[in-house]
């Protein structure tokens, strides 16, 4: 296959899977704080999202509590209280009648960062990136294999990850081993937050803000 020239999108996308244990945690986490950040310093007011946010009634848990970590008690007291003007009790009372905006914002940009991984797939750095890595997180892998056709990237990317998840096994092991007091402590920072980076590996990274302080299982 031929490999197109390398553009912005190609290294944000390289070196997310040079970095993180999960490249598209660590895409979408920075897709969601800026769209956030965009969100809260220029579109608070503006008619076309006060739409789209009426009509989902706000965030989902998981967005709301992103949201919340910025701490902006102007914008978001605008936001929330523009939804009880609007609804009422029938904010407490009613579902939503839409899905969170930022969930489906999310998807689109997984589905972005997905089809970038794809077309470079050739590439040389981007194949040892890969090799490299330790694959994806479960929620992770499990869209992947879902949206990607090509059968042959659906199982390297299975295979990484899964050696990944025996890598992080025996980090996990030398954790334990280091509360002994016959055992040295482990002096490598990646072992020594195994038991975060395990949770992530399982349910996708845990949300901190760092920048501000703060389904086709059958596929092969
Ligand atoms: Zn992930
Ligand atoms: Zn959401």
């Amino acid at each position: 296959m031929t490999v197109p020239p390398r553009d912005m999108v190609f290294y944000s996308v390289l070196e997310a899977i040079q970095k993180a244990d999960c490249f598209l945690c660590r895409l979408l986490r920075d897709h969601v704080h800026s769209s956030f950040e965009h969100l809260l310093y220029e579109s608070v007011n503006d008619p076309g999202f006060r739409e789209t946010w009426r009509a989902s009634r706000g965030y989902c848990q998981r967005h709301a509590r992103l949201l919340a970590d910025f701490s902006d008690g102007l914008g978001i007291s605008i936001l929330y209280k523009d939804l009880i003007d609007h609804w009422g009790m029938d904010a407490l009372l009613k579902p939503a009648g839409q899905p969170c905006a930022a969930c489906a914002e999310e998807r689109l940009h997984l589905l972005a960062d997905l089809n970038v991984l794809v077309r470079y797939w050739d590439d040389a750095d981007m194949q040892k990136a890969v090799h490299d890595s330790g694959g994806l997180c479960g929620p992770h892998l499990r869209a992947a294999r879902e949206v990607i056709k090509d059968r042959a990237i659906r199982r390297t990317l299975t295979c990484i990850s899964e050696r990944g998840l025996q890598c992080l096994k025996e980090q996990l092991q030398d954790l334990i081993n280091g509360y002994d007091y016959l055992h040295e402590r482990p002096m490598d920072p990646q072992v020594r937050v195994a038991w975060r980076r395990a949770i992530e590996k399982l349910v996708g990274q845990l949300d901190l803000i760092e920048s501000r302080g703060g389904q086709n299982e059958n596929k092969g």
